[in-house]
């Protein structure tokens, strides 16, 4: 049960990083005044205040007088936000953002921003000046991350290794004693072949029992496996069921590849581009499809921010669907004479009011709050999973597109 609720925040974290990374990477700031710094768990608060107060220091010698007050506001404040730390920062490091951005005739606004505890930790600390925040880091951390195996074969030599998220890593080598094609004088034709077929098939259970060292114990944490090499010799390498059964069932694409050192390894990533990009929407696609089936030909389905929401509060919903790509607020809108209160998904720029349905009077505003954050709270409160959907496959788009970014599969069905 505590995996799943930390699940659940650790969505809801990664939304709240990406709603901040989007606003930040609109703003702009004349020649390097934005001030970005990525601080790593490990780094004493100490040391970076001591940096912080160091480069406020070098900015007195900026000849601009408006960039030199930027910056040091920029660092000032910086240093503000850092004594609410103790020693250290807090778990996985912070990044903070500050600086004057512009705000249009001329004008700048003072923008800060702090990142606590990202999902994954900061390697190394950063300071840095642009005309733009520091922001791909970050975006990097909070792209879906996948393990997936590599081999790469010939009948000469073998790599096998990782793809973890985008990063490829090498592990083990083999190289093969399978004889050219060419025989000597004195060998017979028959008995060369032979020899020859039993160097490679001997070769094959190498690099399968390197890969099996290697895989089958990640293979539940598996998202596929990748096979390259020229042909005839991968399929020749698939088709002889060289691999242990439990990995075979995993490969999810074979390629063809001109190297098989290190190299091919890469070679093979990039080779495999769509098939990495189908697996990373997989799991979003077999909730759509579920939530299709519901659709079509159950009752266990709804859709659209009204009616969803109303199934949420019931308590109705499994699994609660959003379009990562969704980005409006709840108004909620309460009738003057208590008779009424509505809650309206509305896009940022567009409001567009409510009238009570009882007495006719012009409901007032109460509140406004990002659509997401609402509906996860409630989904919260009544131990709803909830599942972001992107839009790189089509009913993924059809999500955004024709249900508002909003659905949900039912426990039961409500006729709502
Ligand atoms: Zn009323």
């Amino acid at each position: 049960m505590s995996t799943d609720a930390e699940e659940v925040n650790e969505d809801r974290r990664k939304y709240e990083f990406r709603k901040v990374i989007e606003e930040l990477k609109e703003y702009e700031g004349s020649g390097t005044q934005l001030v970005t710094i990525y601080i790593p768990e490990d780094r004493q608060v100490s040391d970076v205040v001591a940096h912080v107060t160091q480069e406020h220091s070098e900015a007195s010698n900026i000849k601009s007088k408006q960039t030199r007050t930027n910056v040091q506001d920029a660092l000032t404040s910086i240093k503000d936000r850092l004594r609410y730390y103790d020693t250290y920062p807090p778990k996985n490091g912070t990044v903070l953002f500050s600086g004057a951005v512009d705000a249009g005739g001329g004008q700048t606004d003072m923008v800060t921003r702090v990142l606590d505890s990202p999902p994954e930790p900061i390697q190394s600390f950063r300071y840095h000046c642009d005309s733009n925040f520091l922001t791909e880091p970050l975006e990097e951390m909070l792209t879906d991350k996948g393990l997936f195996g590599l081999i790469v074969l010939d009948r000469r030599e073998a790599n096998v290794g990782w793809l973890k998220g985008k990063r490829v890593e090498p592990v083990k080598s083999a190289s093969s004693l399978v004889p050219g094609k060419q025989r000597k004088g004195g060998q017979s034709a028959q008995r060369f072949a032979r020899l020859r077929l039993e160097a490679i098939d001997n070769f094959y259970q190498e690099v399968a029992g390197m890969a099996d060292d290697l895989m089958v114990p990640k293979r539940h944490e598996l998202d596929g496996i990748l096979v390259g090499g020229p042909s005839p010799t991968k399929d020749e390498f698939l088709d002889g069921d060289y691999l242990h059964h439990e990995l075979q069932d995993h490969v999810v694409g074979k390629f063809d590849v001109s190297y098989t050192d290190e190299s091919g390894l890469y070679d093979l990533v990039d080779a495999a581009q769509d098939v990495l990009a189908d697996q990373e929407v997989m799991k979003d696609k077999s909730q759509m499809e579920e939530f299709f089936e519901q659709l079509h030909t159950g009752e266990k389905a709804t859709y659209g921010f009204g009616p969803t929401r109303q199934n949420l509060m019931m308590g109705a919903v499994d699994r609660l669907l959003l379009s990562e790509d969704l980005r409006s607020d709840v108004v909620v809108y309460e009738c003057p004479n208590d008779h009424e209160e509505y809650e309206v998904i509305d896009s940022r720029h567009d409001d567009p009011g409510h009238v009570c349905s009882e007495c006719g009077e012009e409901a007032e505003k109460t509140d406004r709050e990002d659509v997401i954050e609402h509906l996860m709270d409630i989904a919260e409160q009544r131990g709803t999973e909830t599942k972001f959907i992107s839009t790189d496959f089509e009913k993924g788009e059809q999500l955004y597109d024709a249900f508002g970014g909003v659905a949900g599969i039912l426990r039961y069905s409500t006729g709502v």
